[in-house]
């Protein structure tokens, strides 16, 4: 396996940047995300790895070696395509040799390296099938191993799992960890769904208008989002973003709605929104982390529920808060009804506050 050092990569068309000054390290046996929502420039920064379509500056290095001007097949790389891309006439067990018939290895080698693709992703009772003949995962599974034969020195992943349905997904996500863990293998893996990015990888990264957001481990993306952007990109339902005025009552700073109520904020939190470039604050709260009260309690703010889901374990809450939709999830045993007033209290603690000019993380 190897690592990949992606130096201030750009991609042009025209003047339109699909990728901007994109630089990261994805170490070797590391398995990074690249994810962002659609034309976000993910796709784009795989294909540039991959070779398949030219950089227009920057540099790219897998190992040891800057691949710039490599073709595609020599730069020691195998991809996984969301279409799998199998030749349907032929057998599974052809598929996974044809790539190594390419190289000319030896008929014994090639035929020990089936069986061993085979084995690692339990399809031994399937290499005789046609691809038709095979389910969506199965079929999945044969792109994988197709890869896998080829024993490369990273795997370029493209939404592998996008055209299987939900309940397959789950699984075969669960397989694509195993395969990188058994394998240690070095996976770059595109993807616009976060959860798949948050359950799946090392590390992540998010990405926007063809910019690098954020790359790091996904507990540490979803903890300290550093911009409003990855804060509402990343976890479901989303994190809800109030915007506020900021300023002092008292000696105490508060933020402020146009409706006119104050929430008191904590020593700590005064001091960075203390920090901000202006008066505007947004406030980031995730679901878990505001209490629903149905009578006024100190320190809880006004807002009007909207929309009631329950979902068997926890029913989600659409609130409107200062003109902002917030949800809130509550055990499904707490009866809401939409339009119906509430109060919610924000956990100090576990608060996000943002500059609303920059739209940065305020640390
Ligand atoms: P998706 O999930 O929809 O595939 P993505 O994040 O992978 O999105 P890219 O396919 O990388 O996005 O595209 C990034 C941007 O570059 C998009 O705005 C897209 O329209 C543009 N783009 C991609 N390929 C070309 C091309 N050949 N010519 C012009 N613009 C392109």
């Amino acid at each position: 396996m190897a690592h990949v050092v992606l130096k201030d990569l750009v991609k042009t068309y025209g003047t339109f940047n699909a990728v901007n000054h994109v630089s990261l390290t994805v170490n070797d046996g590391e398995f990074v995300a690249l994810v962002g929502p659609s034309g976000c420039g993910k796709t784009t920064t795989l294909n540039l790895v991959a070779g398949l379509i030219p950089i227009t500056s920057g540099e790219i290095a897998i190992g040891d070696r800057v691949v710039n001007d490599l073709d595609p097949k020599d730069r020691d790389i195998a991809m996984v395509f969301q279409n799998y891309a199998l030749y349907p006439q032929k057998s599974v067990y052809k598929n996974l040799a044809f790539p190594l018939q390419m190289r000319k290895l030896p008929r014994e080698e090639i035929d020990r390296k089936v069986r061993e693709a085979a084995q690692v992703l339990d399809m031994t009772h399937l290499l005789e099938r046609k691809p038709r003949e095979l389910s969506g995962g199965q079929q999945q599974r044969v792109a994988l191993g197709r890869a896998l034969v080829r024993d490369p020195a990273v795997f370029l992943m493209d939404e592998p799992l996008s055209n299987l349905d939900a309940k397959l997904r789950v699984q075969m996500r669960s397989e694509i960890k195993r395969f990188h863990q058994d394998l240690k293998a070095t996976i770059i893996y595109v993807t616009h769904d976060q959860l798949e990015a948050v359950t799946m990888a090392d590390r992540m990264a998010v990405m926007n208008g063809g910019f690098l957001q954020q790359y790091d481990s996904p507990a540490q993306v979803f903890a300290h989002p550093v911009n409003m952007f990855v804060a509402s990109f990343i976890g479901s339902p989303a994190m809800s973003l109030v915007p506020l005025e900021a300023s002092k009552a008292d000696g105490q700073t508060v933020l402020t709605s146009a409706e006119g109520w104050a929430l008191p904020l904590s020593d700590r939190n005064a001091r960075k929104v203390e920090a901000a470039t202006s008066r505007k604050v947004v406030l980031g709260a995730r679901h878990s982390t505001i209490r629903l009260h149905k009578s006024p309690v100190p320190g809880a703010v006004p807002a009007k529920a909207y929309t009631v889901e329950p979902t068997g374990d926890v029913t989600f809450v659409q609130a409107f808060v200062a003109a902002a939709i917030v949800n809130i999830s509550v055990p499904p045993t707490v009866p809401v009804a939409p339009d119906e007033p509430i109060w919610l209290e924000f956990d100090q603690e576990r608060i996000h506050l943002f500059d609303g000019e920059t739209e940065m993380a305020l640390n």
